[in-house]
Formats: C-alpha cells, sequence, structure tokens
C-alpha cells in the first residue's frame, strides 16, 4: 500500500495543505487537498473517497474534483463514504446549489459526478480491493476514523480529527501502521481537549491503548503556527515509532 499525502496540517499556509492521503492512487481518505496537488490525469484516478467528517478542512477538495469532472464531460464518477450525518451535512450545506452545484444530481452520463454512501460505524465494506472499517471518534461534529486493508492485508489506520477516543482502538486485527493526528503543543491542552484535537501528551495515552503496538505512528493535523513546538516535544518522548507526516511524500506501508 502506496500513501501520498497531498495535505497533513492542521491549517492553510503556502506548504501547508490541509489532510488528504491517496491510497494506490485511487482511493482518497479525507479530502482537504486535491486539484492544488494533483494533475488532471491523476485526479481522474480518484474513484473513491473515505469522509472523516465534515469539517472544511477535510472535504474542500471535492467541490472542485467535481467541477473537473464535469467540465471534461467525463462519464466519471466519484463515490463519497462517511456516516450519514457528514454525507447528510456536505448535501445540505455544500453541495445546495447555493454554495455550490448539486453534483450528486449532475452527470455528463448515466452516472451523478458524486454518488455518497453513507457507511454504518464497526461494519465492514469493502472498496474495490479493500476491507474497510469506520469507527466513531471523539471530536465537535459526528466523525469516524478508518481501517483500511489491502489484498495483501497490509493495514493502516488513520484516526482523523479526534480528542481522546476508545472504540478504533478496540478492533481487533493487525496493524501496520496508523496516521493520528496532534493539533497542538502540550500547553494548549485545555483548548485540545475542548475542540477535539490532541497534544503530544495526549498522543501517548491514546498509543497506550493500543497495546504492544510496535508499528510506525505517523502524525497529521498539526497547526504550522506551533508546528516546531509540536516537533520538538514529539523528539522528547523519545519514541522511534513516531513521525510528523510530510507534505507531498509517499509511504509505503
Ligand atoms: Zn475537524
Ligand atoms: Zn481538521
Amino acid at each position: 500500500m502506496i500513501v501520498k499525502v497531498l495535505g497533513s496540517s492542521g491549517a492553510e499556509f503556502p506548504g501547508f495543505n490541509p489532510p488528504a492521503f491517496l491510497i494506490d492512487g485511487t482511493l482518497l481518505l479525507d479530502a482537504g487537498t486535491i486539484g492544488a496537488k494533483l494533475s488532471a490525469r491523476e485526479q481522474s484516478a480518484i474513484k473513491h473517497i473515505l469522509i472523516t467528517h465534515s469539517h472544511l478542512d477535510h472535504i474542500k477538495g471535492i467541490p472542485f474534483l467535481a467541477d473537473n469532472i464535469i467540465i471534461t464531460r467525463a462519464s466519471h464518477s466519484v463515490t463519497l463514504y462517511g456516516v450519514r450525518e457528514t454525507l447528510d451535512s456536505l448535501k445540505k450545506n455544500l453541495l445546495n446549489d447555493k454554495i455550490w452545484p448539486d453534483f450528486t444530481k449532475i452527470s455528463a452520463s448515466i452516472d451523478p459526478v458524486l454518488k455518497l454512501r453513507p457507511i454504518t460505524p464497526s461494519k465492514m465494506f469493502r472498496v474495490g480491493d479493500y476491507a474497510i472499517r469506520g469507527y466513531r471518534v471523539n471530536h465537535t461534529v459526528p466523525a469516524v476514523g478508518y481501517i483500511v486493508r489491502d489484498s495483501k492485508g497490509k493495514t493502516l489506520l488513520y484516526t482523523g480529527d479526534t480528542g481522546p477516543t476508545e472504540e478504533i482502538w478496540k478492533a481487533r486485527g493487525r496493524l501496520d501502521a496508523i496516521i493520528i493526528e496532534v493539533s497542538f503543543p502540550d500547553a494548549m491542552e485545555e483548548l485540545a481537549r475542548k475542540t477535539g484535537h490532541m497534544t503530544p501528551a495526549m498522543l501517548v495515552a491514546e498509543l497506550t491503548k493500543l497495546k504492544g503496538f510496535s508499528g510506525r505512528v505517523f502524525i497529521t493535523h498539526p497547526k504550522p503556527q506551533y508546528i516546531k513546538q509540536i516537533r520538538k516535544e514529539i523528539a522528547r518522548l523519545g519514541m522511534q515509532q513516531i513521525e510528523l507526516l510530510q507534505d507531498g511524500k509517499s509511504y509505503r506501508i
């Protein structure tokens, strides 16, 4: 499994893009960044998008992707997966023919450009060769993290945005790598808890819930304004398995 990081920041600045992780060129985990990083051909290879929650920094690329599809008149459609509350919110507040056209009704062929597929938390569903489960996590709006297993059994866990959480850590089965959020430095723990995010110290507490996990731990969603402090605090933990993701880099899981 190759994971290309299109963005892994908790805000937007030059060189810092909102979260989106492209798996093997076709399956996108969150959609904060698409068109700013992918060519027309790369964008047209995306067939499925797993959305963790409705916040703008995780869906921002979708309206522009849909527009790019329709202007080519390609008979291409992209399926969006998420819990029902997330997809309802997307349809009501974004694809509502006011902020942006309703691309769940517009098509160049039989299928609409965007298809919405609600998922049931904890229940396995298949997307091509991938077996996927979403688990409820603890954020300020309904949110899930995903566990994605490819046909070779390689398995990635992605938390999305979350404060301290439980269910996703109880999922059975082998994990090869996890992508977990750390948004704020330790001094801002109160704000992190209030807004459903984490600090390096809170990260350590979460990892102890994953008893005995020795695989790689990738950090996403740091606020660029505090990136130096967060980097320092993570280095101070002295845990070799943890590293901050780099935008634009591909990782083999
Ligand atoms: Zn969020
Ligand atoms: Zn976010």
